[in-house]
């Protein structure tokens, strides 16, 4: 009991520093529980007609604590108390994959978030945004093995460097696996950007690993306009030119996560991030996330993916049997 009312203490106290450079690294308490990493899918699909490939590559796991993973609290309470009770929580739930999905498209190669990497759990990586670092190690553990980072992994399959890796969001288990790149460009929603701090992100530590540029300002709007169903996720803007391969700025997770809808011939897949950690809690009926930034607003994205989704492939950043329905749908 005294060890959990010092750690929050000490991590609240923590993250209200904001000229961070004196503040002590916390331990991580968040004990990570390592599993095999779940084998990941390579899928060869078409768009109009043209070789389309989408893999799903487990880049590690991550670990969380039960009120992080499904909430202890109503919804409606505030993102801090939230907080708290997230921080105050020393139980955790068993580790989820943390995938990264490539597609190799005609116009060229995407990666949908950067994953797990190794270095989230050296110190020195976080020298810029220390108490990201703290925060960031107080409320998850990752696992991940070097040769599983991304760039890796497209080194190991002879594919190279993204034209773009597009992060659902700025939580580190997305973003940590930029740091095995040497130049490439980061796709992020505007408003993760903007509130860097509010949700542990810390872009300072990418600096020389990757460029990080927002949607809204390097993606042209798709011109022909979502449809009448899916004016509720936003504004759709083109990933690729022949409009098939899109990113809208729902929000919800963070005030600038992306929702991602790649449509092939086989039919269309959406890339849902953190909206929900398996594609069944993406029922906005079921618990969901403690972490949140505005609960409301992604179940009011639940309630809209679940109908603009049907019959279509959903895949969240954590969901174990992700590359199995990714397998089944390129059958
Ligand atoms: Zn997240
Ligand atoms: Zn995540």
């Amino acid at each position: 009991m005294r060890r959990r009312v010092l750690r929050s203490l000490f991590v609240l106290a923590a993250a209200a520093v904001s000229a961070s450079a004196c503040v002590p690294r916390l331990l991580a308490p968040v004990e990570a529980r390592p599993g095999p990493l779940p084998a990941g899918a390579d899928v060869t699909l078409s768009v109009d007609g043209a070789p389309l490939r989408v893999l799903a590559l487990a880049t590690g796991s991550v670990t969380v604590t039960p009120c992080h993973h499904h909430g202890c609290f109503p919804e409606d309470r505030g993102l801090f108390r939230r907080m708290v009770r997230i921080l105050w929580d020393d139980r955790t739930v068993p580790a989820m994959p943390v995938w990264s999905y490539v597609v190799v498209h005609p116009e060229g190669l995407f990666a949908v978030d950067a994953g797990a990497h190794s270095a989230f759990d050296v110190p020195a990586s976080w020298d810029c945004e220390p108490v990201a670092g703290t925060l960031n190690h107080a409320i998850l553990a990752l696992e991940a093995p070097p040769e599983a980072s991304l760039a890796a992994q497209l080194r190991a399959r002879g594919l190279g460097t993204p034209e773009a890796v597009v992060l659902t969001h700025q939580h580190a288990d997305h973003t940590a696996g930029l740091l095995a790149f040497d130049g490439v460009v980061a796709l992020t929603g505007r408003g993760d950007l903007e509130h860097a701090r509010d949700i542990g992100a810390a872009p300072c530590r990418f600096e020389g690993h990757a460029t990080l540029e927002a949607i809204e300002d390097a993606l042209p709007e798709l011109e022909t306009g979502p449809s009448e169903r899916e004016r509720a996720l936003g504004t759709p803007r083109a990933l690729t030119e022949d409009g098939r391969f899109v990113a809208f700025a729902t929000g919800g997770h963070t005030p600038g996560s992306l929702t991602l809808r790649l449509t092939t011939d086989q039919g269309v897949i959406w890339f849902v991030g953190d909206l929900a950690f398996e594609a069944e809690a993406l029922d906005p009926a079921a618990p969901t996330a403690g972490i949140h930034t505005n609960p409301p607003r992604v179940r009011a994205l639940q309630r809209t993916l679940a109908r603009l989704t049907e019959g279509d492939l959903v895949l969240p950043s954590h969901d174990p049997r992700a590359a199995l329905r990714l397998q089944a749908f390129g059958r």
